[in-house]
């Protein structure tokens, strides 16, 4: 028999987050091993839990559930999706510019399947959270990276976006709050990257997922609320700051200069008929999410859960002789340094499985997020703060041997 060989459509296609290091800590487990997961940006998991009302809601409207929904997302769920956009002062979006996904990773392909044809090029940050360039190859355009600064706060470097931008840049992403590195751009960069986009006819998807997820007081700006001249494709849902990533309920809303843009909408609105509708029960948790008690708030207050996570993470991570790295202000995420004169690794996949094998603690290699050299990691803070001290003595651990080598 033939071998049977996936399709050339993945060839440039890659999700390492699930790839190779995870698959060996399953199987570590399987084995009966204690595996600390600093991997996956998962709240639920570590015991940070949906809040209750929204979690009645799903259950209460199960029965109402089972017929397929608009394809583009229930009326009442989409609207209270409006009302946020008017808190977020994101103009003139009504309840048709706003689609329903099985979470945002959904939309985040079907916007690029309607957008690019073979060889479009698509501006996406270096580090990126990867299903973004994932989504541009797989769509068969070419994600062209532009570097995010990590001596800036980790924010993009702008010169080196407008260097990368071609007669074939058809868009560009921007991830903020940033997974990975935990970044919030100040609204100059933003008005900068608008600027930017308005020269070269650029789309702006602008991934804010994380934008209720924010430390030390901070307060996040949608790019969509700062023009209406340029196209922005703006993605959320109620995975993290709702801490429901299982429910698999996200949205994408179209804001700004759609006057020109009615052919792109008409396909959004072809592919999101063709799968039907985004799974319907989580659907009924968005009114009450939005409307309700904030409880996101009490986590990454300076006392809550998550801020005191970050901090300990970061305190203890840095102590360790050539990593440093830049403090989160969003987000759940933190992309350490390892000084490559200490730490001179060459393939850093092989680092991740050395310290998964050695210390059982699973952290997921930078070039997974894009980043072009061997030298950072991210880790995610969520584990409690026992689990996390626990893992930073591993880490810490496995550093002094790596340098002792
Ligand atoms: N965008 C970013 C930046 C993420 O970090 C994630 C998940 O980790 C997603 C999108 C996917 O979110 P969803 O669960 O809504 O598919």
């Amino acid at each position: 028999m033939k071998p049977i060989q996936k399709s050339a459509k993945l060839d440039n296609v890659c999700y390492e987050i699930r790839g190779p290091v995870m698959r060996r800590a399953k199987q570590m487990e399987e084995e009966g091993q204690r595996i600390i997961k600093l991997n996956i940006g998962n709240l639920a998991a570590f015991g940070l839990e949906a809040p209750d009302e929204v979690r009645q809601d799903v259950i209460r409207n199960l029965g109402n559930a089972a017929a397929y929904s608009d394809s583009q997302g229930l009326f009442a769920a989409r609207k209270a999706i409006m009302h946020y956009t008017q808190e977020k002062r994101i103009a003139g979006v009504q309840i048709d510019d706003i689609y329903l996904g099985n979470g945002a990773s959904e939309l985040i392909v079907m916007a690029m399947q309607g957008l690019l044809n073979n060889g479009d090029e698509v501006l996406v940050p270096a580090p990126d959270y990867p299903l973004w360039t994932a989504a541009v190859s797989l769509a068969g355009g070419v994600p062209r990276h532009y570097i995010c600064d990590e001596g800036a706060d980790w924010t993009p470097d702008l010169d080196d976006l407008r260097s990368k931008i071609t007669d074939r840049t058809k868009a560009m992403v921007i991830i903020n709050p940033n997974n990975p590195t935990g970044a919030l751009y100040p609204d100059a960069v933003l008005h900068a990257m608008i600027e930017i986009a308005r020269q070269h006819d650029l789309i702006i998807y602008a991934d804010e997922i994380y934008d209720k997820v924010l430390y030390d007081g901070n307060t996040h700006t949608s790019i969509a609320s700062l023009a209406d001249d340029v196209l922005f494709v703006t993605f959320n849902g109620l995975s993290k700051n709702y801490r429901a990533c299982g429910y698999r309920a996200g949205w994408m809303i179209v804001s700004g200069e759609k006057r020109h843009a009615k052919d792109y909408i008409d396909g959004l609105n072809i592919l999101a008929a063709m799968r039907l509708c985004p799974n319907v029960p989580a659907q009924y948790a968005i009114q009450t999410a939005l409307g309700g008690y904030q409880s996101i708030n009490d986590l990454v207050a300076p006392t809550g859960r998550l801020s005191r996570q970050r901090d300990l993470a970061y305190d203890m991570l840095t102590a360790i002789p050539g990593i440093s790295c830049v403090k989160p202000k969003a987000a759940l995420y933190m992309f350490p340094r390892l000084d490559p004169k200490i730490y001179p690794i060459q393939d850093d996949q092989q680092f991740m499985l050395a310290l998964l094998e050695e210390e059982k603690v699973l952290l997921v290699q930078g070039t997974g997020f894009n980043w072009p050299r061997p030298d950072h990691f991210r880790l995610v803070f969520l584990p409690n703060t026992d689990d996390l001290q626990d893992s930073m003595h591993r880490i810490a651990r496995f550093c002094e041997g790596y340098r002792r080598r």
